[in-house]
């Protein structure tokens, strides 16, 4: 791609989130750099013969059923439903400047966010054995993207790329140092996007330089990650070389030991049902035997239900535990952050895992946390380390990377 070095930046460029996942593609279109959304929608059940695509457009909602056989019809799709005449979001597809893409996994190569090229294309795909389930559809977003949307610039935006800052004691595991060389055994960390984001926001909140401060971040959704923070670098994370490492999460185990699997090989589960029991059936799911929603749960746990009172309990321990590991490797924390749908909603899981934690200067204002506005801070004001809910915005962040990297025309590592 030619890009011209000598354009102005255009003041209202049109940016394309887009997310593919294995049988869906969820986009946003962007008006930058004011970060306008000026359409959000998604495509789900590619392939499955029943496809639904639906968008919301200027408060106009359209649902549209079609068979969508794959990525390529998926995004021709996307196109159909943003310039629909009554219910659309833009006249012609040549409105649009770039495309900003989600790509789980970057591997070691990729510290920031890539204006996509055939190189790139290729360290996406070196990395297939290391997000199975996430890299080829991304990389056959891209390639359709690329098809329909003729020669405007496309970014990618990696998952792992904010914690490639974190030092080799930290991403290291306790194994022959060869299996690192020969196979990239390591840990690579994920939602780097969101931990970015909010760190940032908080940054900018606290008035600082986004260098200047420390933090320890939670993203807590269905997937669940902590980072920590230092002069606005990760310098680790609790997702490991897969996502299933870490605190304990809606339906993935978190931490344990590796003997487990081994063992219940042993005792005749296949290896695939062992990696399903882990990922799907676990955490929350697992241990209350009856939801990996964290507000069935607290119904269910107010009502009586032991093993929903447990599973909470569990999680609220688990996250407590990888907060006070944290609190030990930085010099010093500015402030712990919350977010994704149970950090930022759930106020009575926040409440369990700060309770009673005066004796090291983190002291919740408990009303405040129940209630107020959905970006705010939650400590007390005697706290010596502030407590903030900020909702997380990875499409935001993606179609800023896009429009500086693809517009603006900067060197990648300025992302960072
Ligand atoms: P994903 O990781 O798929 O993006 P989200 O970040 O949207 O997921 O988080 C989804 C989770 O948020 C749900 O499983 C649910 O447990 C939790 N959640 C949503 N609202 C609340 C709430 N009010 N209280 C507690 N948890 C909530």
């Amino acid at each position: 791609m030619v890009i011209n070095t000598n354009v102005t930046t255009p003041s209202d460029a049109k940016i394309l989130v887009l997310n593919c996942g294995s049988s869906s593609i969820k986009y946003r279109l962007y008006r930058m750099p004011a970060g306008e959304v000026l359409a959000s929608g998604s495509v789900e059940r590619i392939g499955a013969g029943n496809s639904q695509a639906s968008q919301l457009a200027h408060g106009q909602e359209l649902t549209v059923w079609r068979p969508v056989s794959d990525h390529k019809a998926g995004m021709t799709l996307v196109i159909d439903m943003l310039t629909n005449i009554e219910k659309g979001a833009i006249a012609d597809l040549s409105e649009i400047d770039a495309c900003g893409h989600r790509v789980v996994h970057g591997g070691e190569s990729c510290t920031g966010s890539v204006l996509i090229d055939s190189r790139l294309e290729a360290v996406i795909e070196e990395n297939f054995d290391l997000a199975p389930l996430h890299n080829p559809p991304n990389l056959t977003g891209i390639r359709a993207a690329g098809e329909l949307f003729g020669d405007i610039p496309q970014v990618a935006c990696f998952d792992t790329a904010f914690h490639q800052s974190i030092p080799e004691k930290a991403y290291l595991y306790g194994l022959p140092y060869e299996l690192y060389e020969e196979y990239r055994v390591r840990r690579y960390g994920f939602h780097g996007t969101s931990h970015r984001y909010v760190a940032r926001r908080t940054a900018s909140i606290l008035n600082r330089h986004k260098n200047d401060v420390n933090l320890i971040t939670c993203h807590l959704g269905n997937g669940c990650s902590i980072a920590a923070i230092n002069d606005g670098k990760s310098i680790d994370t609790s997702m490991g070389m897969t996502p299933l490492e870490g605190v304990m999460m809606g339906t993935r185990t978190g931490d344990l030991d590796p003997e487990i699997g081994f063992f219940l090989t042993r005792k005749g589960f296949a290896p695939a049902e062992v990696s399903r029991i882990f990922n799907n059936k676990s955490g929350l799911l697992g241990i209350s035997g009856a939801s990996n929603d964290v507000r069935d749960l607290e119904e269910m746990a107010a009502a009586g239900h032991r093993r929903a009172e447990l599973a909470l309990e569990i999680f609220a321990y688990r996250i407590r535990k990888y907060i006070g590991s944290y609190l030990t490797i930085l010099p010093s924390v500015d402030a712990i952050v919350f977010t994704g749908g149970i950090g930022q909603n759930g106020g009575q899981m926040r409440a369990r895992i700060i309770a009673d934690l005066g004796h090291l200067g983190i002291d919740l204002d408990q009303v405040i946390n129940i209630t107020g506005p959905a970006e705010r801070i939650i400590s007390s004001p005697e706290s010596k380390i502030k407590i903030f809910v900020i909702p997380t915005n990875e499409e935001v962040a993606i179609a800023r990377d896009t429009y500086k990297i693809g517009i603006e025309n900067r060197i990648p590592e300025l992302t960072n």
